[in-house]
């Protein structure tokens, strides 16, 4: 029997980047008012929930999927009104296109590039595909820092820029007109990752063929198909082409194709279920902004960044009365004593604000 142990062995094979990651946590939620993962909180109605059962009872799983998803991706064309001659590229979820486009554009010193704080996987993807990652502070107020902006780009030249819009974990939309000089003065490519554009008021589709640089990435996972991990990158077949090549093969299964499928069909119950959650949004936010021990940030996504005293002491408190919502406090120091809470059911969100009031009150 060998006498060296798996772990010495693992620490002796791995990439250094590797060792050296914490995995993405994911807490224990069951049990718990959850409102702290961006997840849409409404089911379909039933008759559509009878139709997807048909349509999964029906489906051949014992086939590989299609590889092109042709018919899934002929929908997402429609309900995104793709402009003309744009291209798509299936991801199974949009995480997966981030590390796609890493392995796509990583030579040795190829960086990539975004704004601080924003979503965490961009600078994650960095380091387990071993690219150089470069993030540049965002204002106090969590808008572009134009000129830091551009005069990083202009020295690090990254290959590849994310910038998602609105924002996570803040919420806001960034200036377009700011977004449009990044894009112009960017020697490399331009992801604009709408995870949000459901809950948002404004979207760079519409300019994909303005820009030779610019995709734009989107995710259905926050318009209620977080389940079915779905994303999509559009623009111009010269990049989808490209990037298509790196795509495995069947990464998008049988079930999530036909059930995405279905649901897209009724896309306008999704879009009225993003409507509530904005006007539950426009109330907790309001809400929110009467409590004088909190500061709550606008937001075009469908949550809420708010900060506190002491956000550990709100975070465990809201928790023991069964409130499950996001601490931020030990990530970025931008982010010191925030919190972020998803925008759930009315009655989700009464209990929420309830559960907070006690937690502040007993604090003060
Ligand atoms: C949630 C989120 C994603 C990832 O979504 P998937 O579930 O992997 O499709 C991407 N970008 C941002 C900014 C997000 O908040």
């Amino acid at each position: 029997m060998s006498t060296i142990s798996a772990s010495s062995l693992a620490a002796a094979l791995l990439r250094q980047e590797v060792l050296d990651l914490h995995a993405y946590h994911v807490p224990e939620s069951s049990g718990y008012i959850k409102l702290d993962a961006m997840e849409n909180p409404y089911l379909v109605p039933l008759e559509l929930r009878d139709a997807i059962a048909r349509i999964v009872a029906a489906a051949a799983i014992n086939r590989y999927p299609d590889p092109n998803a042709t018919s899934l991706k002929e929908k997402i064309r429609a309900v995104t009104g793709l402009p003309q001659g744009m291209e798509v590229l299936l991801g199974n979820g949009s995480d997966e296109l981030i590390q796609l486009l890493a392995m796509a554009v990583h030579k040795p010193d190829a960086v990539m590039f975004s704004v601080e704080p924003s979503f965490v996987m961009y600078k994650m993807i960095a380091t387990f595909t071993g690219m150089r990652y470069v993030g540049v502070p965002l204002n106090a107020d969590f808008s572009l820092d134009l000129p830091a902006t551009l005069a990083a780009i202009k020295r690090e030249r990254p290959a590849l820029i994310f910038l998602a819009y609105p924002n996570n974990p803040s919420g806001n939309l960034f200036s377009a007109d700011a977004m449009a000089q990044i894009i112009r003065a960017a020697p490399g490519l331009v992801v604009v990752d709408e995870a949000y554009y459901a809950f948002a008021s404004d979207s760079f589709i519409p300019c994909l063929a303005s820009y030779p640089n610019l995709l734009v990435m989107r995710t259905f996972s926050k318009l209620g198909m977080a389940g079915l991990r779905l994303g999509f990158l559009a623009g111009s077949p010269a990049w989808i082409g490209q990037l298509e090549k790196l795509r495995l093969p069947y990464n998008v299964g049988v079930l999530p194709q036909l059930v995405a499928e279905k649901l897209l069909g009724h896309h306008e119950v999704l879009l009225q279920q993003a409507e509530q959650i904005k006007r539950d949004r426009a109330k907790l936010y309001q809400q929110l902004s009467e409590i004088a021990a909190v500061k709550v940030y606008a937001s075009e996504a469908n949550f809420l960044l708010f900060r506190v005293a002491d956000a550990n002491r709100v975070f465990n408190g809201l928790k023991q009365r069964g409130v499950l919502i996001k601490n931020l406090n030990s990530g970025h120091p931008m982010l010191k004593d925030c919190l972020r809470v998803t925008i759930g059911t009315p009655d989700e969100n009464v209990k929420f604000i309830a559960a907070l009031r006690e937690v502040i009150i007993q604090s003060a």
